[in-house]
């Protein structure tokens, strides 16, 4: 819940003598963009933990990155939480996060993952969980071999029979700028227009609109992002379970480069006044039990190195094994961007 910031010192009363000791209370203040409202009981966990009292305000990425750019160096935000790993290229790059150093979290998170490191050596952001963008297929009418590659979603064989949202969604664009990293910027140009051609129709909706549409018949093939489809797996609600009837999942290009991985995380805040306590937040977030909260109540994989958790979802999602997934430094996908979009123009995906 959004909340005002209240003072951060608590003066004594022998301040007018000329006495005074400020001393700071433990607080954090935290700006989100995680969109999942069962992130409380990582807030709690952290307070619970450490004394620490997070102050938090709730928005979108682009609410928090423009409140940022309009507060400047006063700006009471220590930790930024995002959703997506081409939104923090541009947070980087717009110099909103102080790069910072911590063994520990240099130590569990690998570093494709994180934010190349800073002149100084310090990482301006953390991914701290993991989502893979995955197609979904409809299964009386689609072989899981005409669709284990994201370059088939842009094959002959597959035309008219393509839902996916907004090509403008980051979502997308890191998924595109993930594929220009591979295949270079021509296939990539080549690619997206093949997509425009096989499309069901124009792109409306968020992920799980698209996954509702394979089950419907609207469409045979969709993208998404995995907990979107982790989460109407495990839903007891009966149009969601026949969705999985008709609904399969593949992991493109197990035999390639791997499947596309974006991330959710977070970095330090610019002018962060509480910075001790802004590094210990990242460092709880990569801990095994908020990663097995990531991974339990938001149906994400744990970007920490070997963390067990327990998601009988995200498990049959992949058949019990482990998937091959990209190996590219994720802030690249943000690099690619402007001519990502630039492509979509020409190619005319909305
Ligand atoms: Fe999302």
């Amino acid at each position: 819940m959004p909340i005002r910031f209240k003072s951060l010192l608590i003066t004594c009363t022998l301040a007018a003598a000329g006495l005074a000791h400020a001393q700071e209370e433990p607080v954090l203040n935290l700006y989100s963009a995680r969109h999942y409202a069962t992130d409380e009981a990582l807030y709690t966990g952290f307070t619970k933990l450490t004394g620490i009292k997070i102050n938090r305000v709730d928005s979108d990425d682009a609410g928090i990155m423009a409140r940022l750019k309009a507060e400047g160096a006063s700006s009471p935000a220590d930790v930024i939480l995002l959703v997506d790993a081409a939104r923090f290229y541009r947070g980087e790059v717009d110099g909103l996060f102080q790069p910072v150093h911590s063994k520990l979290l240099e130590d569990v998170i690998p570093a494709n993952l994180r934010a190349k490191p800073a002149a100084d050596g310090g990482t301006a952001w953390f991914g701290l969980s993991t989502r893979a963008r995955v197609i979904v297929y409809n299964k009386a009418r689609v072989k899981p071999e005409d669709v284990d590659t994201y370059e088939k979603l842009a094959d002959p064989r597959n035309k008219d029979k393509v839902c996916i949202r907004s090509g403008s969604h980051p979502y997308n664009l890191s998924l595109f700028g993930a594929v220009m990293e591979h295949m270079g910027e021509e296939r990539t140009q080549a690619w997206l227009k093949g997509i425009v051609d096989n499309m069901a129709r124009w792109p409306k909706g968020g992920d799980t609109d698209q996954i509702k549409a394979v089950a419907t018949g609207e469409c045979e093939i969709a993208v998404t992002n995995s907990y979107y489809l982790a989460r109407i797996m495990r839903s007891d609600k009966s149009d969601d379970k026949n969705i999985m009837q008709k609904v399969g999942v593949v992991f493109p290009n197990q035999n390639s480069w791997g499947t596309h991985l974006n991330i959710a995380g977070g970095g330090v805040a610019r002018h962060a006044k509480h910075k001790e306590n802004a590094i210990k937040f990242l460092e709880y977030l990569a801990s095994p039990e908020a990663q097995n909260y990531f991974a339990n109540a938001n149906n994400e994989w744990p970007a920490a190195k070997n963390v067990e958790f327990d998601n009988p979802a995200l498990k049959a999602m992949t058949g019990g094994k482990p998937f091959k997934s990209e190996t590219i430094p994720i802030g690249a996908v943000g690099a690619n961007q402007v001519k990502v979009q630039q492509m979509l123009d020409r190619v005319g995906f909305r």
